[in-house]
């Protein structure tokens, strides 16, 4: 029998990915990783994919390969549907799985605010699947659009809305605006490319709302330069029948609603009452603990209300995921051993978004760029972290071929049909 401790860790994104290589080094540990899907994923970089400027390869790469050379990683295929804490084993859609220590990574999903027409008829940006879906549909409607029969039909498949003016919203209206002038123009003859017209609404009074108001202005002006057509202070209220309805009464005739407009946490039955806190995220204590119990929870999942300088709980960035996993991964040894653990604190390392071609913005701590010094530390910055050497490269080359020549050439509809349903 043997005498290693089990850790399960559910969530192989930023935070759950950087856990188990930390946990990996303790080799009295047996650490199986769960996932819905057999690969990790950039969230960043979900937007190029979307748009057809990168491949979804470029950011994605198997699990199993990434952890090939660790012995004490297992990998399981499946999704988290409950758990029971006083058994210590939880359920998935593919199988039980027992553990003595366990750790919640699952991010979070997208946010419709209770708004059903919008849920069903609207496209999420939130994982690889969605951006996929995007791409095929924003590539379809463009074909829908040369051979409409009449022009309302024609301008209902031009029209673009995208709910959400953070970083997210802001990347994905500067890239169609870049697809509009690059591609459209020149490939799709039958259409006026002025024709197609992006809408980028949000509730609040500005765009990227988390980052300096420099920021928040170089955005809307570099936006607004593109044309595309900027509505604050203003909510999606419904979706339906191809027609998009605002708060202040307006009505967009659109067949492509992009929801890049919040997010919240999925509620895992078992978690013990009075565990979760504001927008479903899993509530713990400065050592990411959920209770008193052996259960951890670290990412965007997680509301930690310990750290002195973030009373209210971290953002949902990467940085805070990437932190949480590491220092967890060195917790977890130490509760093991019997020794002390560490409290996170977060290090804010800045924040940046790119709004088009060779303009972008960065709030550094206490230092504010923007345009193309801007751009050139988010391509660097957003490269870094991508898994595998390959992925890297294959990054570089499609970012240097498409920015250099604007003709990106990976705008193939795809639509594979899953005979294994
Ligand atoms: C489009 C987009 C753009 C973003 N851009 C930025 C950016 O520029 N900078 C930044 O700092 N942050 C950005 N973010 C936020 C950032 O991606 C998140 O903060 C970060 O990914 C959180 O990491 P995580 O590990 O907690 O969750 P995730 O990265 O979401 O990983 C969760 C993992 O859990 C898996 N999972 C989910 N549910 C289950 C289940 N029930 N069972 C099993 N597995 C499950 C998922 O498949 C996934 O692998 C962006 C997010 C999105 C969606």
């Amino acid at each position: 029998m043997s005498l290693k401790k089990k850790a399960i860790v559910v969530g192989g994104g930023f935070a759950g990915v950087n856990l188990v290589k930390e946990l990996s080094r303790d080799k009295q540990l047996d650490i199986t990783l769960v996932d819905i899907n057999n690969y990790h994923f950039f969230p960043p970089l979900l937007y190029q994919v979307a748009t057809a400027f990168i491949e979804p390869s470029n950011i994605s790469y198997p699990f199993r390969r990434m952890f090939q050379k660790k012995k004490n990683i297992h990998f399981h295929l499946g999704k988290l549907l409950r758990i029971f804490p006083g058994e210590n084993y939880i359920v998935t859609d593919t199988g039980n799985l027992g553990y003595d220590i366990l750790v919640i990574a699952i991010g979070t999903q997208t946010n419709y605010f209770g708004m059903k027409d919008v849920e069903k008829n609207a496209m999420p940006m939130k994982n690889i699947t969605d951006a996929i879906n995007l791409r095929n549909h924003l590539l379809l409607s463009l074909e829908k659009a040369t051979r409409a029969a009449t022009l309302d039909e024609k301008q209902r498949d031009l029209n673009i809305v995208i709910a959400g003016g953070g970083p997210t919203g802001v990347e994905i209206a500067g890239m169609l605006a870049e697809m509009r002038r690059n591609i459209v123009s020149k490939e799709y003859l039958e259409i006026n490319a002025g024709d197609m017209r992006i809408h980028l609404i949000d509730a609040s009074p500005t765009l990227l709302g988390p980052m300096s108001k420099k920021s928040q202005e170089e955005a809307k002006k570099v936006l607004s330069d593109w044309n595309v057509e900027i509505k604050l202070d203003t909510a999606v209220k419904s979706y339906q029948n191809g027609m998009v309805t605002l708060s202040d009464g307006s009505e967009i005739p659109t067949n492509t609603l992009i929801w890049a407009s919040g997010v919240t946490g999925a509620i895992i039955p078992g978690l013990p009452e009075g565990s979760i806190g504001r927008g479903n995220r899993i509530l713990v204590d400065e050592f990411n603990r959920v209770q008193t119990l052996n259960i951890f929870a670290i990412g965007d999942i997680c509301l930690q209300l310990t750290d002195n300088k973030f009373p209210k709980g971290h953002p949902q960035l990467a940085q805070v995921a990437i932190q949480q996993g590491n220092l967890l991964g060195k917790n977890i040894p130490r509760l093991l051993a019997g020794k002390a653990m560490q409290p996170f604190v977060y290090h804010d390392k800045g924040s940046l978004a790119i709004i088009s071609k060779y303009k972008a913005v960065a709030d550094l701590p206490k230092i504010f760029f923007k345009g193309f010094f801007a751009w050139l530390i988010w391509l660097f910055i957003h490269i870094l972290p991508l898994a595998g050497f390959r992925n890297k490269v294959k990054l570089a080359f499609s970012w240097f071929w498409s920015f250099m020549t604007n003709d990106p050439t990976l705008r193939l509809i795809i639509r594979p049909v899953d005979k294994d349903d």
